[in-house]
């Protein structure tokens, strides 16, 4: 049995205490979970689609990814937008977490004023996340215009029906809210490639840069979905917001975030 299967047997907090131990150091402090660690490790893929088509968000990165609570890049980019562009913090706030990254979560309930709902097809994976709830993306058991921020990073690219995903995601968000959506983008210009009925784990890989995706998105043409469903969509980009924080949190100079805001008169 690997070590790895070995610590999966843990309970959480034993595994999450572990790993403070065994990886305490100074070399970086991370703003995610508030640990202080002796190094950050690669993270990535490493599929030829990836370099190919210039993709953003998959492509392995060193140095990049927190040992403790496993927080990369774009975790620590939604974390910026947050504390910088939003009222997380200040005011009070009705949050759904789709598919939570640890570190993102941890940050997040550190926050004040905080409402805090997690979501996933199968909860079983996020024993370690209080509040987890049940839900299909293209089906979301909420009402309408409950939510003030709705994040979803990595998770569209594996939805077949994204269409219905996207227009569940705007349904639950109350008007003047706003969605962070983020998954890996080709730059390369020469659009989307998806083929929802595909079920082969090998040509996925090959074509869209992991085995479980079902399309890799162009960037624009992402946006332009966020727009059919009715949002009005941008891109966050942290470096052009604050270079020298982006630089200090060791952000991907080429990821930007895609924010869709819900008009008022929705
Ligand atoms: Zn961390």
């Amino acid at each position: 049995m690997h070590i790895r299967q070995i610590t999966n047997l843990l309970p959480q907090p034993m595994r999450f205490g572990l790993r403070q131990f065994v990886f305490k150091g100074s070399a970086h402090a991370c703003v995610l979970c508030g640990n202080h660690v002796r190094e950050f490790r690669s993270h990535g893929g490493g599929a030829d689609v990836l370099d190919i088509r210039q993709v953003v968000g998959g492509k392995r990165r060193d140095n990049d990814r927190c040992p403790v609570c496993h927080g990369s890049d774009r975790t620590r980019m939604m974390m910026m937008y947050l504390n910088d562009e939003t009222p997380v913090g200040d005011a009070p706030q009705r949050i759904l977490h789709a598919a939570p990254d640890y570190g993102l979560y941890l940050w997040l309930k550190r926050q004040p004023k905080i409402n805090y709902t997690g979501s996933d097809i199968d909860v079983s994976r996020y024993r370690h996340i209080e509040k987890m709830q049940t839900a299909d993306l293209t089906k979301l058991p909420f009402e309408d215009n409950s939510f003030d921020l709705l994040i979803c990073s990595h998770v569209l690219e594996h939805i077949p029906d994204d269409t219905a995903a996207f227009a569940e995601i705007f349904r639950v968000i109350k008007p003047g809210g706003r969605a962070l959506l983020l998954t890996p983008f080709a730059l390369d210009g020469v659009g989307t490639d998806e083929d929802p009925d595909i079920n082969n784990a090998a040509e996925q890989d090959k074509r869209f840069g992991q085995w479980d995706h079902v399309r890799l998105y162009d960037r624009e043409d992402f946006l332009k979905r966020m727009r059919c469903a009715g949002f009005d969509a941008s891109l966050f980009d942290p470096f052009d917001s604050d270079r020298d924080q982006a630089e200090r949190m060791h952000l991907n100079p080429l990821e930007m975030l895609p924010v869709g805001t819900k008009p008022l008169n929705s």
